[in-house]
């Protein structure tokens, strides 16, 4: 964790300008480990005193600044880049970059992009940095860099299910800078191209194929057991960034319309013990974070569908047409 770098300098600055008397922190899972020591030195450094928030987060869609309305002067929120919401206190978002020397991934990259002359760059909030260093030496190997940018993103961010800096991108193939495999795999679905992943946490390079011919076989095993309920669950996030009634609602018309049950369940976290006692429900779908569906798939006794995976479940949408869920703001 000693390589991620928080501009607690920063933080310490605007809560003397705004005379903060309470101050919210929220931080990411892999950044937690962290908190005690940036509350400390808010305190120190301020006199305020600093109220961490220790539910999960996982994406700027889940800022606690409804549960710390009237209750702070100003929530610092780490390691994600706002989402186009209005939030009920002031929030400071602050990204926790990474620093490493990225130059031997990269060049490791290289390897596999052989064969392919129009890249497109993609990274996550925390590597953004090294985003005119990769270019650089993408271009000196003749390369041509294609990088865009989404919306409500940076140039070449992918930002939790926000793949829209890759729509409509002509190019051979794309290289993501970061770690994990839904991103990658996001791009792989939304676009067919060949995706290497550039790995600074592992030092490895790879490509998604092997995972997502994984992922799919999954996917295609959940949807058709789906086929068979009668009885739906359609889950509502209660997440200010998470929360699609609207879809939910649609959802569930059309799932009446072809003769079966549908129940609308609201919750704010996700997980196999809460949806336990709806023993009576077949399946469910999720118009929550998508993620919960793809990362947790295994954990989930009964088929939990994203709604384009619904669609194909009611025959609304074609199989090969296939992609990740995303929110749209
Ligand atoms: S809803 Fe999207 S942005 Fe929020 S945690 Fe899930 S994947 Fe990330």
């Amino acid at each position: 964790m000693s390589n991620y770098q928080l501009q607690i300098e920063e933080i310490i600055e605007k809560i003397k300008e705004i005379d903060a008397h309470i101050v919210g922190l929220q931080f990411p899972e892999g950044l937690k480990i962290r908190a005690t020591m940036v509350a400390k030195q808010i305190e120190d450094e301020t006199g305020a005193i600093a109220v961490i928030s220790g539910d999960p987060c996982f994406g700027a869609c889940d800022v606690s600044d409804v549960d710390m309305k009237g209750m702070v002067d100003i929530l610092v929120h780490f390691g994600h880049t706002p989402l186009p919401l209005e939030y009920e206190v002031p929030v400071l978002f602050l990204e926790a970059q990474f620093q490493l020397d990225v130059t031997s991934v990269i060049n490791e990259a290289l390897i596999l992009l052989k064969d392919y002359k129009k890249i497109g760059l993609v990274t996550t909030t925390q590597h953004l940095q090294f985003l005119d260093e990769v270019t650089e030496i993408l271009k000196n190997e003749g390369k041509n860099v294609v990088l865009k940018e989404g919306r409500g993103t940076r140039k070449a961010q992918v930002l939790g299910c926000n793949f829209s800096a890759i729509e409509d991108l002509s190019v051979d193939a794309f290289l993501y800078l970061g770690s994990g495999d839904f991103h990658p795999l996001g791009i792989k679905l939304s676009t067919h191209k060949p995706v290497i992943i550039a790995d600074p946490y592992r030092n490895e390079v790879r490509t998604i194929d092997q995972f997502a011919d994984r992922i799919l076989r999954i996917r295609f095993a959940k949807i058709t057991r789906a086929r068979e309920a009668g009885r739906f669950g359609v889950i509502v996030s209660s997440k200010k960034g998470q929360q699609r009634m609207e879809l939910a609602q649609s959802l569930r018309k059309m799932l009446q319309k072809k003769g079966k049950e549908a129940y609308i369940i609201l919750l704010d976290d996700v997980s196999p013990e809460l949806l336990m006692p709806f023993t009576d429900l077949d399946a469910f779908i999720i118009t929550a974070c998508p993620r919960i569906a793809i990362d947790d798939a295994n954990m989930y006794k009964k088929p939990l569908l994203t709604p384009d995976e619904l669609l194909i479940v009611l025959d609304e949408k074609k199989w090969e047409d296939y992609r990740i869920d995303e929110i749209r703001y």
